[in-house]
């Protein structure tokens, strides 16, 4: 720990003794291993602990809420480079321990190591004060309850540099930091020349003020007369939330709850607020805290994310309040040297009910919304055939004069029991002929909004996508909306439970029939995936042909698929505009593919099947008929993205049998492949090509997340699942009777 992230000073004070040395002839003997003097060992460990300004502020804020302060007051100069201030009204220090008080490991908090089993206070390791005192000039000013007067003492390197002087004092703490990093120029450096520590700062106390709504949080820079973060003690935390990110934050944002108390699955409860459709952002902002402690959690956050970046038009980031409450003893608050991040038991199914519960109520809120629009709204008649002007008419009148008085459209749906909602819905244009279609609506909605010009509302598209709605199975609807992933059981089938059933579920086919789907709602509103290297047409379908025949017979008609390979090449190059508009598939005119379209936010296609793409896109694609036209272009990129078994084969179980060397034995031409065995004596671990065995195991670890976080959350959003897979074995119910016979099920499967 003490090598790792030790920061730039250490770093650099060992290159300058390099230099040094660099003149003295090189000695082969070891170098001697010597104990660090103590305020090395001390400052290496500050510079862990205290990485920025922004650590130092949250560490302090940490420490008066500890102390139970009702109000925080954060002065900063500089950056906190010059000066950090932070004054509160807590309990105070006491006189005798003003001594030891920044030492390295004195605490108030904790004794014994079985008590982070149950701590309740933010601080334990009783080193931020000590780390402070190592890389910057701490003064503490204080007063105890009762005294007349408060004591001020200066601290340098872990210790007091004077007797504490008495002085009068307000109730509570103040420590004031000045000059932070003086004694470390390589960060003081990099420190100088970046604008957002200030802001980092802002950052954090906005989070601390909405979380704890029962403190007075104020922020300012020193000398400035507005503080920039300001928040009054409330009871009500949309309030708090108002007030700190403001009106815009605050009125797009629904309740969320989740709980679950069952020892052997998880136990937690969770309370927040998310943003709905309406809000717009171009950076997610997520606020966490589990068990009163302000943290990151990279895995909830990128599952949300997903759901979000479903729903949401582009580009548009959520907004994520979220307090998470579970038994002390279920977290592992030691894992992080700033207790940034924490370890919770059952994790991994923690976050799939808060994504669970995140994606019904978003779904919630645009099913009201879209009951709401239809009531302040009423529909004109019209059919599919409504010609294009109509629709944008209608739709962009309708953004401009619909203002409806907020209280009037309080509580009018009486589907939503919660009701309080609507006082935050906005009127949004909605085209009559999408507003049967959920989802879809709104999102549409938006978008005319955005670019009425370009809308996708060309009939042949509408067509294809109520042909979808109207073959929707909804038995298997439900079944999809309404699921819970459990795992793969094998390399196709996911094994699905609803209400009482259990299913496998072919997640090929569902795959392929969610991106067609998906492809139809998106067209020509696609985000781009950016080839690295733009791919020569010709030769993709040249690899794609010699896949086709594997006859190597047919290996003399190279020059008939050449001339093939070429037509094509033409074709889609004539197409190019077309393919680019509206599926966002980029052809430049040397005919290289440089751009693909984002299907699913979070998801990139295995591009090992970009051969096979093409080839399809130039021979089975229909280009005189529109409505066909656009089915097969769909069609295509549906089958490539589809989340089909990655080439190479499945490493677990038997599959590891791929990976091994094929080594002709006795060859004499062996020693060229396997210089690693040097002594001859060949050991079965090594014939396995552990970097072919690893590429694969992450390739197939990515399907799966996918599969779990991109997958099922999109389809329990999106997918229409025709009545064909309710036959066509993509859905088969598990008839499950004991234990025993799924398990011996699943060894039947995997046979
Ligand atoms: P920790 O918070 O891990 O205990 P610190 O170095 O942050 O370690 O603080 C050391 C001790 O100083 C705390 O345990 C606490 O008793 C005391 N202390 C620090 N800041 C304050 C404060 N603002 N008000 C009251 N006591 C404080
Ligand atoms: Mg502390």
């Amino acid at each position: 720990m003490q090598t790792d992230g030790c920061g730039q000073q250490p770093l650099q004070m060992e290159m300058e003794t390099e230099e040094e040395e660099a003149s003295i002839p090189v000695v082969k003997e070891p170098p001697k291993i010597h104990r660090l003097d103590e305020s090395v060992v001390n400052r290496i460990a500050a510079g862990e602990v205290i990485q920025r300004p922004v650590s130092a502020v949250k560490e302090l804020v940490e420490n008066s809420l500890d102390a139970d302060s009702t109000s925080i007051n954060v002065v900063v100069k500089d950056g906190g480079l010059k000066l950090i201030q932070v004054s509160d009204d807590g309990h105070g220090i006491r006189y005798e321990d003003l001594p030891i008080l920044c030492e390295r490991h004195t605490t108030s908090k904790l004794s014994a190591f079985e008590d982070l089993q149950s701590i309740k206070s933010m601080g334990f390791r009783g080193e931020a004060l000590a780390s402070m005192t190592y890389v910057g000039h701490v003064t503490v000013t204080t007063i105890t309850k009762g005294q007349l007067h408060g004591y001020r003492v200066t601290y340098r390197d872990g210790v007091m540099e004077h007797e504490p002087k008495a002085c009068a004092a307000v109730k509570g703490t103040q420590i004031m930091i000045e000059n932070l990093f003086y004694n470390m120029t390589a960060r003081r450096k990099t420190l100088q020349n970046s604008a957002d520590d200030y802001l980092k700062i802002v950052d954090l106390l906005s989070r601390f003020a909405i979380h704890h709504i029962n403190v007075n949080f104020s922020c300012r820079k020193h000398g400035a007369a507005r503080a920039d973060v300001h928040s009054v003690a409330t009871s009500s935390r949309l309030d708090a939330i108002r007030s700190v990110y403001g009106v815009s934050v605050a009125r797009n944002l629904m309740k969320i709850e989740a709980s679950d108390n069952d020892p052997s699955s998880s136990v937690f409860e969770m309370a927040g607020f998310i943003s709905n459709s309406n809000y717009v952002a171009k950076k997610i902002t997520m606020v966490l805290f589990i068990n009163e402690r302000l943290v990151e959690c990279t895995a909830l956050k990128r599952a949300i994310e997903v759901v979000y970046a479903a729903t949401l038009p582009k580009a548009s980031k959520p907004f994520i309040y979220m307090s998470i409450v579970l038994p002390p003893e279920h977290v592992d608050v030691n894992v992080h040297p700033t207790k940034r991040e924490v370890s919770l038991l059952s994790q991994e199914v923690i976050i799939e009910k808060i994504q669970l519960e995140v994606e019904s109520k978003l779904r919630n809120s645009n099913e009201a919304r879209t009951f709401q629009e239809q009531m302040v709204q009423p529909s004109p008649s019209s059919a599919i055939g409504s010609t294009k002007d109509s629709q944008l008419n209608s739709s962009v009148s309708g953004s401009k004069s619909q203002k409806i008085p907020v209280h009037k459209m309080v509580r009018t749906d009486s589907l939503d029991p919660a009701g309080r909602l609507h006082s935050y819905l906005q009127v949004k244009s909605l085209s009559q002929l999408e507003k049967d279609s959920g989802l879809n609506a709104v999102r549409s909605s938006v978008r005319q909004r955005r670019n009425p010009k370009e809308t996708a509302d060309l009939t042949s598209i509408q067509e294809l996508i109520s042909d979808i709605d109207s073959n929707c199975h909804s038995g298997l609807l439900d079944i999809v909306r309404h699921c819970t992933y459990i795992g793969m059981a094998d390399d196709v089938f996911a094994l699905l439970q609803h209400n009482t059933h259990l299913y496998l579920a072919n997640v090929v086919n569902l795959s392929k029939e969610l991106m067609y789907q998906q492809v139809l709602r998106r067209f020509a509103h696609f985000n781009a995936i950016q080839l690295s290297d733009p791919a020569p047409l010709p030769e993709l379908i040249m690899l794609a042909l010699k896949e086709e025949d594997s006859d190597p017979e047919c290996n003399g008609n190279d020059v008939l698929k050449e001339k093939i390979a070429e037509m094509n090449t033409e074709l889609l190059k004539q197409k190019a505009e077309m393919l680019d508009e509206y599926f966002c598939i980029h052809i430049d005119i040397h005919g290289n593919l440089s751009r693909l379209p984002v299907i699913l936010d979070q998801y990139t296609p295995d591009m090992d099947r970009v051969p096979e793409f093409v080839l399809c896109l130039g021979n089975d694609v229909d280009w005189e008929d529109e409505k066909n036209c656009f089915q097969a272009i769909s069609a295509a990129l549906g089958n490539f993205y589809a989340m089909d078994l990655p080439l190479l084969p499945n490493p677990t179980g038997d599959g590891v049998q791929f990976y091994r060397k094929r080594k002709p034995f006795g060859n004499p031409d062996d020693e060229e492949n396997s210089t690693s065995n040097m002594e001859g004596d060949v050991v079965m671990e090594d014939e396995i090509d552990h970097e072919l065995l690893s590429e694969a195991e992450t390739v197939w670890a990515q399907r799966e997340w996918s599969i779990q976080h991109v997958l099922f959350p999109s389809m329990r959003l999106f997918l229409k699942p025709p009545t064909s897979m309710a036959t066509n074995g993509t859905f088969v119910q598990v008839i499950l009777i004991t234990l025993n016979q799924f398990l011996i099920f699943l060894a039947y499967l995997k046979a």
